[in-house]
């Protein structure tokens, strides 16, 4: 498996509400010249996820960056007409969300990108970076494993709206709850260390004091 340690988000460019294939994509794609799909997910506008190439071959999506990394892809990018916009589904960005986590799992990224950071394009019409760098920053903090209740603020209004990872509560809640008790548990700790200490210590003086090194000599 090729090292993977960054993953660069991509739209389609297409009108706000067209839904495209993956065969689309491909024929797009092979007509300018490439080995196929250049992505390795899309993501559609319901959604759900396609595979593209297989995350095992190297992408075709960003000049000169394409080593290293992986491209995801969503459907949309552009109003109606053409002009480049945040296009997103709410079940887009759920999913979105989902698979970039699950990818800095997966693969142990370092970096979530747009392809509009290293080109002169609007691709992918949001700022990626800003809005994924909490998932790699509590990629290794958090006991919970599922990536479905790991939704963010941000993105719980429209998740909760398609009844998709519905929990009351957000990752960065979650850790806030989670600190008091680390605390809590830290001080028993040392309430413990502390007790048995003293335990000790009046162990040792009780011997001590039975050999009578603490008590005063009777007279003869
Ligand atoms: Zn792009």
């Amino acid at each position: 498996m090729r090292k993977i340690n960054e993953l660069i988000w991509h739209c389609t460019a297409t009108p706000q509400g067209r839904k495209t294939t993956v065969a689309e994509i491909d024929s797009w794609h092979k007509q300018r010249g490439w080995n196929g799909i250049g992505y390795h997910k899309v993501v559609h506008l319901d959604g759900t996820v396609s595979d593209g190439r297989p995350i095992s071959k190297i992408g075709a999506h960003v000049k000169g960056k394409n080593t290293g990394t992986i491209g995801y892809v969503y459907v949309g990018g552009t109003d109606k007409a053409g002009k480049a916009k945040d296009t997103r589904t709410a079940a887009q960005k759920a999913t979105m969300r989902r698979l970039t986590l699950e990818a800095i799992r997966e693969y142990g990224l370092t970096k979530v990108t747009g392809h509009n950071q290293y080109a002169n394009k609007a691709c992918p019409c949001f700022d990626a970076q800003a809005e994924y760098a909490d998932l790699l920053t509590m990629k290794n903090g958090m006991p919970n494993k599922d990536p479905a209740k790991l939704t963010s603020s941000r993105t719980l209004k429209g998740s909760a709206a398609s009844g998709v990872g519905v929990l009351g509560t957000t990752a960065t809640d979650a850790a806030a709850q989670l600190q008091p008790l680390v605390e809590i548990s830290g001080y028993l700790k040392f309430a413990f260390i502390a007790l048995t200490l003293v335990g000790l210590a009046f162990v040792v003086y009780a011997k001590l004091d039975d050999s009578g090194a603490f008590t005063e000599k009777k007279p003869k």
